[in-house]
């Protein structure tokens, strides 16, 4: 118990099991966020299983400020001066994973988080307050197309149809890319129609770029193969198995590009973007938020999310349920 009197709901893990649990509301520095929307990620079941957390799960959330203003809470860090914060790239600084919340420091999943000013997005009115977790996914996205050269009219696939590469494809087509997306599953086909992309179940050939959204040798194998000669792959997210690389890449001169996080100093800002798009095209969040849990039910909520074939895309957890 602390000065608030009472205490909160939080979501935490343990050899590989997820609890509720009861926290003190946090003090100390930063913004005391009230979360009103805050999503399971497929790194955050990875991190559970190879019991690489000891925080309050969540990196991907949003609520309201004490002052009323609804905001999306970048999680990682950024130290602000060193070489990388100062060049645009603090993605790579060291304190953007050993200071990210729900991964490295108490996260959103929650019912309370605190957050520091300089890592708040506000929300444009008109945005839905239960849809603000989105903002960081797609902040992961746009992060990974900002580092490809795709422009309007050229060709793209996406290989893997959970929430990245589905939230990958849609901004793709808002970029007037032509976007395939390679899906398994029948509500993966559906998120992808009602988003205006093709659905395929094989991979075509020739794109001038491919995005692998599931990280496999599988999935890279597959993008090598669909990529033009000089076109090139962007990887997202973790390797979570070694993936070995092939002379194919090398014969077709074809240029991988990693991409982790979001670029977020001085003028351009990855999760200003994913803020402004969100607003821009709601649709994306009916298409990618397929289940909605109370914060209490986070144990069902996690299963949902870890069994691919439950129909799940985006599962969220809101405070208010
Ligand atoms: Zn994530
Ligand atoms: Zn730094």
């Amino acid at each position: 118990m602390n000065r608030y009197g009472y205490t909160m709901l939080a979501v935490t893990a343990s050899q590989g099991k997820v609890s509720v649990v009861d926290r003190d509301i946090p003090e100390g520095d930063g913004e005391l966020i009230a979360v009103t929307s805050s999503g399971i990620c497929g790194s955050d079941l990875h991190m559970i299983e190879n019991g690489l957390v000891n925080v309050v799960l969540g990196h991907e959330f949003g609520g309201y400020t004490t002052d009323g203003r609804l905001v999306a809470v970048r999680p990682t860090g950024a130290c602000g001066s060193c070489s990388h914060c100062s060049t645009h790239h603090s993605q790579l600084c060291a304190e953007a994973l050993r200071n990210s919340h729900g991964i490295s420091r108490d996260g959103g999943l929650a019912e309370f988080v605190r957050a520091t000013e300089d890592r708040l997005f506000e929300i444009p009115t008109g945005t839905d307050p239960s849809c603000v977790g989105l903002v960081e996914p797609l902040a992961v996205v746009l992060h990974g197309i900002n580092r490809m050269n795709v422009q309007n009219g050229s060709t793209a696939v996406v290989v893997g149809a959970g929430s990245i590469g589905l939230l990958a494809a849609a901004v793709l087509r808002d970029r007037g890319v032509a976007v395939d997306i390679v899906a398994r599953h029948p509500h993966q086909e559906r998120a992808a129609e009602q988003l205006g992309v093709t659905p395929v179940r094989q991979a075509g050939s020739n794109y001038d770029a491919s995005f692998d959204a599931v990280c496999t040798q599988q999935s890279f194998d597959t993008c090598i193969t669909a990529t033009r000669p000089g076109g090139s792959l962007l990887e997202f997210g973790m390797f979570w198995t070694p993936v070995a690389l092939n002379n194919q890449m090398l014969l077709k001169e074809i240029t991988v590009v990693p991409s982790i996080f979001y670029g977020h100093t001085q003028e351009h800002h990855d999760f200003q973007e994913a803020v402004d798009i969100l607003h821009r095209v709601p649709s994306i969040t009916s298409a990618v938020i397929t289940h909605r849990f109370a914060l209490s039910d986070a144990q069902e909520a996690f299963a949902v999310a870890a069994d691919r074939k439950a129909g799940a895309i985006k599962v969220h957890l809101l405070t208010s349920l």
